[in-house]
């Protein structure tokens, strides 16, 4: 199909970066980072828009109740945590809060990120049906075991909690349905460091052919 010229887009490719806890998905953000790609995380946007006195806090406090706001008007994250872990109604009336602010928040710090491509980091990419918010997707994916040495190493988690964080969230199969492309997380630092290299060059291109004008016929 021959493309209009005025349909060629110039915002900036979104790749979204997800993956199972303690997969690397920081690690591999980090990485993105130092080549001079925009990084913008849900999480920390999930964390900073309920901060103290924010509207979306107070939001968020009417559907949930009180009882989950510290004495010093701070979102009681632990508690909301457990709770929300076994609560799936709960759950899915804190996301009908919640994700229609961070996906605001997401569009505009991706509009003033600029950059040839930007990765957004979606932890929840699969469970939450975010897809929309970007052009392609890439998955961190290891073995469950590295997952549950990883939470040990890096939250001295134990494994009964691990397993059950891990048991809520995607499975690695439903993942990787909705996965362009793959880092299998299972070898070293470095090799991880030399396959985002990799990456790295493969979304400049594609970026840089996206934003290609159309040739002109004949
Ligand atoms: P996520 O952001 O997905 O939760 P992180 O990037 O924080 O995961 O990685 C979890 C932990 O595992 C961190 O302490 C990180 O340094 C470590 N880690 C990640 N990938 C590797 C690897 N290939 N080799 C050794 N340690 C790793």
């Amino acid at each position: 199909m021959e493309q209009n010229p005025a349909s060629v887009t110039t915002r900036p490719l979104r790749v979204g970066l997800t993956g199972g806890i303690a997969s690397g998905k920081s690690t591999v953000a980090r990485y993105f980072a130092r080549h001079g790609v925009p990084v913008i995380d849900t999480d920390a946007i999930a964390r900073e828009i309920v901060e103290p006195g924010s509207d979306v806090l107070a939001e968020l406090i009417a559907e949930i109740g009180q009882s989950f706001l510290t004495s010093s008007g701070e979102l009681d994250r632990p508690a909301l945590r457990e709770v929300a872990f076994s609560d799936r109604a709960l759950r899915s009336r804190i996301e009908s809060v919640l994700h229609p602010h961070i996906l605001t928040e997401l569009a505009a710090r991706s509009a003033a990120a600029g950059g040839d491509y930007q990765l957004l980091v979606i932890p929840l990419l699969s469970e939450t049906g975010l897809e929309t918010a970007v052009d392609c997707v890439l998955v961190v994916d290891c073995p469950e075991e590295y997952q549950l040495r990883r939470l040990e190493g890096r939250d001295s988690m134990d494994e009964t909690r691990a397993q059950r964080i891990i048991a809520a969230q995607a499975t690695r199969e439903e993942r990787l349905r909705i996965a362009d492309d793959v880092l299998v997380n299972d070898g070293s630092l470095g090799k991880l460091d030399s396959e985002v290299a990799q990456l790295h060059a493969r979304y400049l291109k594609l970026a840089a052919n996206r934003n290609c004008p159309p040739r002109p016929a004949g």
